[in-house]
């Protein structure tokens, strides 16, 4: 038996067989080291229905970039003008008539750059953290990252969060500067500046669709 989707196999020394759709729709298998792909293939095709509900629901989340369409920035639903340029102005985003995604994709660029760098300089002036460098990108899969040198990324997407869960976003990785790892040491550091964070990090969490698209 052979499945048609095309799909990522991820094995490790798990016990149990677990599905998921990733935020670009494709379907990702978490399988123990010896289960045979024959097992594994059927297993996908007992949840065919399941992955179609979930690929719904991504596509639901999917911007209409149309006049009059609605889109998430800084966590603030705007509504889409046609104007010469894209930019934002109060509960309006404009957007020009040919190339909207490019010139969208640019804009969020600029606007997650702005903010990302300005509550970095923020915390890190008032916690004493020190960090080299700013980078956006268009990673998908990830909100941000930091790497042992303490250059520090975020995803363009993040222009998409709310103003609490960016300040988290950025809180989160100027504290790998001091701490490479998820440990309870590093939550608590985490928990020291901003108390809330197991919520922020919750509601995060239910985002991940905003990775899929642009
Ligand atoms: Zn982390």
């Amino acid at each position: 038996m052979q499945t048609k989707e095309d799909y990522i196999l991820m094995r490790s020394a798990r016990r149990s067989l677990v599905l998921t759709v990733n935020a670009e729709g494709r379907v990702v298998v978490r399988a123990p080291q010896r289960t045979p792909v024959a097992d594994i293939e059927r297993f996908i095709l007992s949840h065919t229905a399941w992955i179609a509900r979930r690929r719904a629901e991504l596509a639901r989340v999917r911007p209409d970039l149309t006049d009059g369409g609605t889109l998430c920035v800084f966590g603030i639903p705007r509504t889409i003008v046609q104007g010469s340029r894209a930019r934002l102005a109060g509960d309006t985003l404009l957007l020009p008539s040919s190339a909207r995604e490019e010139a969208l994709v640019a804009l969020l660029k600029k606007l997650s750059r702005e903010r990302m760098g300005a509550l970095l300089h923020e915390y890190a002036a008032r916690y004493g953290f020190s960090y080299s460098s700013l980078r956006i990108t268009s990673a998908r899969g990830r909100w941000g990252s930091c790497s042992e040198k303490g250059n520090i990324s975020f995803s363009f997407r993040t222009a998409f969060l709310s103003e609490e869960e960016a300040r988290y976003l950025a809180v989160h990785e100027l504290c790998h500067t001091r701490r490479m790892d998820h440990s309870p040491a590093f939550w608590k550091e985490v928990g020291a500046i901003l108390p809330d964070f197991l919520r922020i990090r919750k509601g995060l969490r239910k985002k991940g669709a905003y990775m899929a698209f642009l």
